[in-house]
């Protein structure tokens, strides 16, 4: 039975988990979804989804509870993630803020991407737009952008899965996933399908 975790320290964790079932249930897949925060959570984990929120304070509290350690053996063991917004700030390897600029952050330093945080701007300059991640045969996908990094920088190994408006919004190496956007704010449950999937395939 496939255990997949929402890491539940700060941000969207309800909604990555209904997703999530969702999924698993339009799957036919036998498996659970339950929120995860210690370190001893985490380490029986097939998949875990690390959901928006504020990126600091996931960073600095999974830091201090010994969590991040555990995550980033895990992680480099081949278990598939998926990085949401906050999710994938926290995966990458150097984070700045368009408004204030460098920010000194906890970040897992597992993918190799530079992000830019607030890179479409504040909470009141959200919104929703059509992205295509055509690589994954997820032709039209409804991204949700609240104050949404974007890539501003890509490692040679790392597939660029979304652009929009020529910023890159998703990305993926191996079995690791980050987007910009929050798929759990859709009804749209494809991409979290396709990580159910990931999660699936190195179980195996
Ligand atoms: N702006 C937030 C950050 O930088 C991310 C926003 C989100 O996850 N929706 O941490």
């Amino acid at each position: 039975s496939l255990d997949v975790g929402v890491l539940s320290i700060q941000g969207d964790v309800q909604e990555n988990i209904l997703s999530a079932k969702a999924a698993i249930d339009e799957l036919g897949i036998d498996g659970k979804v339950r929120s995860v925060k210690t370190p001893e959570d985490i380490s029986q984990l097939d998949g875990l989804i690390i959901p928006g929120g504020e990126s600091t304070t996931i960073g600095q509290l999974s830091l201090v509870n010994g969590s991040l350690k555990v995550l980033k053996e895990k992680i480099e063991n081949g278990m598939p993630v998926l990085g949401i917004c906050a999710g994938m700030i926290i995966l990458s390897n150097t984070a700045s803020d368009r408004i204030v600029g460098k920010t000194d952050q906890p970040l897992l330093n597992i993918l190799d991407i530079k992000l830019e945080r607030n890179s479409f701007g504040r909470q009141k300059e959200s919104f929703e737009a059509d992205v295509s991640l055509d690589s994954i045969n997820i032709p039209k996908f409804n991204g949700v952008f609240i104050r949404a990094p974007s890539v501003s920088d890509v490692g040679s190994d790392v597939e660029i899965l979304a652009k929009f408006n020529d910023r890159v919004v998703a990305v993926k190496k191996g079995n690791v996933i980050g987007t910009a956007f929050h798929p759990e704010l859709t009804k749209d449950i494809s991409l979290h399908k396709y990580f159910i999937n990931l999660v699936k395939s190195f179980k195996n």
